[in-house]
Order: structure tokens, then sequence, then C-alpha cells
């Protein structure tokens, strides 16, 4: 099964992806992530993308597009992937037509308050990636993450003038591939409202979604 999750920065992508990777088998692929990763090594991938990441901006589709083939053909013979931050524009969508067939689209709705409180007080682990919040899903040792013991870090881009910037290109150039997708992919549709929702309601009621449209059973 091959999964899209949508939603503004913030709204929990990474973190549902995890886990729902635990209940369905697809492998998470994280474009933020995998940009991240590169510019911590220097590699001529990160050099290339740190001017767009520490300002919020996208990075250009041919760049993004040659990431993703590599990622998804690593990830061939398992059961699928779920893709965060993937696609971004309407190019990437019809790139990635080529590339794989898409069988539903979770879409997270959460409003802008919700978005700022989070990412201003998110922090993540160097080492894994577990995320974290200093204000509540706090790790169980100030600084320290509670999954592999690795230290914890704040984005560069999680500042709130940054923040607001991502949520406006989230709105201008992403918002619209909802649209594009409307009719042609199911979709799982999933609304927070609340600023500390714990993360396994959400994924439960994602699964539940998923097994709506006969995706996921159990
Ligand atoms: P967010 O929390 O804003 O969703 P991500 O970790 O997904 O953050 O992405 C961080 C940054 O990486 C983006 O602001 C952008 O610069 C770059 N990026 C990630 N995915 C893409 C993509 N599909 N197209 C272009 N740029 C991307």
């Amino acid at each position: 099964m091959n999964l899209i999750i949508f939603g503004p920065p913030g709204s929990g992508k990474g973190t549902y992806a995890t886990r729902l990777e635990a209940k369905l088998g697809t492998a998470p692929i994280a474009m933020g992530d995998i940009f991240r990763d590169a510019m911590k090594q220097g590699t001529p991938l990160g050099r290339k993308v740190e001017d767009y990441l520490r300002s919020g901006k996208l990075v250009p589709d041919d760049v993004v597009i040659e990431v993703l083939k590599e990622r998804i053909d690593q990830k061939k013979g398992g059961k699928g992937f779920i893709l965060d931050g993937f696609p971004r524009t309407i190019a990437q969508a019809r790139a990635l037509e080529k590339i794989a067939k898409i069988d539903a689209i979770i879409n997270l709705q959460v409003p802008e308050w919700i978005i700022v409180a989070r990412l201003s007080s998110r922090r993540i682990c160097r080492n894994c990636g577990a995320v974290y919040n200093i204000l509540y899903l706090k790790p169980k040792k100030e600084g320290i993450c509670d999954v592999c013991g690795g230290p914890l870090y704040q984005r560069e881009d999680d500042t709130e003038a940054v923040i607001r910037d991502r949520i406006k290109v989230y709105e201008k150039q992403t918002q619209p591939l909802l649209e594009y997708y409307k009719g042609k992919v199911p979709f799982v549709d999933f609304n927070c409202e609340e600023l500390n929702l714990p993360p396994d309601t959400a994924v439960a009621e994602i699964l539940k979604g998923l097994k709506k449209i006969g995706l996921y059973k159990n």
C-alpha cells in the first residue's frame, strides 16, 4: 500500500507516518528528513538544498524528484511507503504518477495557532529523529531522547517567522494539490482542534478512516 500524508508544517505528518509504519508496514519517506541528513553530512545534495531549507522555501522540483525516485527504488519489495513532504507542487505530483500508484491520501487539517504553538516548542532527536515537545510531549530526561538516548535539538526553521512563511508556502503551493487529487485517489480526512492531542488517538482515527475505504483490516 502506498500512501501520501498531507498537512501543514506541524500537523504531525512525521509523527503519524512513523507510528503508521508499525501498523501497516508502510515505510515512511520524509523529504525534509532526507534533506536535513544530507546537510548534516555535507553531501553535494546537502549543499544544494541548504539555503532553501533555512528560509523555508521549496527546493526545486527536479532535485526533489530525483531524490524521491532513488528512495522509492530502495524500498521496492517492501509493504509500500508513506510519503511525508512529497509531493508539494503539481509538477511533483505529475512526476509521481509515473513512478508509483497511490492508494490513499491522508489529509490532516490543523489551525494556524496550533501549528505555531507546537513548532516553536518542538525538539527532535539528532540520532533517531523521534519528535518531542518541551511543553506537552516531554522526554523523561531533559534534552535526551527516550528511545535511543540521543541529544535533542531544535530545527533551524522552527522559529516563528520561518514557521509563518512555511505555512504560507503550504497554502499557496501545496493546498492546490488536494484539489488535484480529489476524485482520483480516496481521501482519509483528519481534523485536529486540540493542541496536545495524543498521537495514538490521531493514529487510531486515521486507521479507522483507512478501514472505511477497505485498506486496513483489524
Ligand atoms: P515541514 O515541517 O515544514 O512540513 P519538512 O521537514 O517536510 O517540513 O520540510 C522542510 C523543508 O524541506 C521545506 O521547507 C523545504 O525547504 C524542503 N522540502 C521538503 N520537501 C520538499 C518538496 N517535496 N519539495 C520542495 N522542497 C521540499
